[in-house]
């Protein structure tokens, strides 16, 4: 799945039968090169407290705070498309973590703008339940009320459903979410889903009942990815799913500018094609998925069709969510480009020389001195 000049380079050390400190270096080198943390997350997203930079945590949307538990920086699954491969790979130069309830707690009351807190990793439900209260539990602590939402990213729910239904500490778990649902708290499981298959097991199917009896909601997303889910009927299939199982489908993804993507990627056009003919086969209430969305470094584009405009085939495109709150739902156009696999690929079109964000993104990459993340 990596770049075949990359696959020849290790097979020649490996066939020379280098030593563990060369493979390894290799290995960091060619890591280095596969674009670990895609849109500027490392440059744009960390926040800072007291001068500080808050490692484990990014704010890239004024209403949402991801946090880095250190706990939860592994995952049930190792998905060879994850776009958060870095945080896996033991280096630590690479990874967001934190272990700071007491930073997240001071951040938190410091910004009032934030609604939504959303907990990730890797897979933060496979921290046991006492380390997850540890950060969640001040939540409930009134000069806390303005954080509405909770989210929490996991593949646990197809992966290792057993964590909320047979696990030692499952009911615990979700005593905790009850707990935060009593006290007036959104929880919402942002479940990520990639097939239909993955929502047939009965332990799956017990796991979606005992979260939802507890007043938690589920969102489903994932990626399109090819040579697995890059077909309409596997989508409208597992939305319909989704919808009957009382889960809400959210997001389909485009494969991120990271890691595998040229083994997954599907080209944007085709990724339209597949959304437009899912949502089609759908009732109402499964379309709430939005996509095809890329989560790119101005902010979350999506793909809303592909037109004719006075002659010139484009893409029509919105931010979902924009680093400037004012570009969110504003349509902009790129010419059509049937091999475009992600937003860097894209041009504006009618000839304009940038699209309407690009100055004020450019400021704000030269602000934090980071106007490398320009591609050339
Ligand atoms: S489940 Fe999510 S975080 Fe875990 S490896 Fe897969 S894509 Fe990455």
């Amino acid at each position: 799945m990596v770049p075949p000049s990359a696959f020849e380079q290790m097979a020649t050390l490996l066939n020379q039968q280098g030593s563990h400190a060369d493979i390894e270096q290799l290995a960091k080198q060619i890591r280095k090169g596969l674009n670990p943390h895609p849109s500027g997350q490392m440059e744009l997203n960390i926040p800072e407290m007291e001068n500080h930079k808050l490692a484990g945590m990014q704010h890239k949307y004024r209403q949402t705070l991801l946090f880095f538990p250190s706990q939860g920086q592994v995952c049930h699954s190792y998905c060879t498309f994850c776009f958060r491969w870095a945080q896996f790979v033991g280096d630590k130069s690479l990874r967001f973590s934190s272990s700071e309830v007491e930073t997240l707690h001071n951040y938190l009351c410091l910004h009032k703008e934030l609604t939504d807190l959303l907990i990730t990793g890797g897979d933060p439900m496979v921290m046991k339940t006492h380390h997850l209260a540890h950060y969640l539990e001040c939540l409930t602590k009134p000069e806390l009320e303005h954080i509405q939402t909770l989210r929490i990213g996991t593949k646990a729910l197809t992966y290792w459903p057993q964590r909320f239904v047979t696990d030692a500490d499952a009911d615990e778990l979700l005593r905790l979410f009850e707990k935060l649902v009593r006290a007036g708290k959104h929880v919402a499981i942002m479940a990520h889903c990639n097939h239909w298959r993955e929502l047939e097991p009965y332990m799956t199917q017990r796991a979606i009942q005992r979260i939802r009896n507890t007043g938690a909601e589920i969102r489903a997303q994932g990626p399109l990815l090819a040579n697995i889910n890059n077909n309409h009927e596997v989508w409208a299939k597992m939305w319909q799913q989704q919808v009957k199982l009382g889960i809400i489908p959210y997001y389909m993804f485009v494969e991120r500018d990271t890691g595998a993507q040229r083994y997954f990627e599907v080209p944007l056009a085709k990724a339209w094609q597949i959304y437009k003919q899912a949502i089609q086969e759908v009732s109402g209430l499964a379309r709430t998925a939005r996509g095809p969305s890329m989560s790119a470094g101005p902010g979350k584009v999506e793909i809303q069709g592909v037109t004719e405009i006075n002659g010139e085939k484009v893409f029509v495109l919105r931010f979902i969510q924009g680093r400037n709150e004012e570009w969110v739902q504003r349509p902009f156009f790129a010419k059509y480009n049937p091999d475009a696999t992600w937003f860097t690929d894209l041009q504006p079109a009618f000839a304009e020389e940038k699209f309407f964000f690009e100055d004020e993104y450019l400021q704000m990459l030269a602000a934090k001195n980071a106007l490398n993340l320009i591609p050339n």
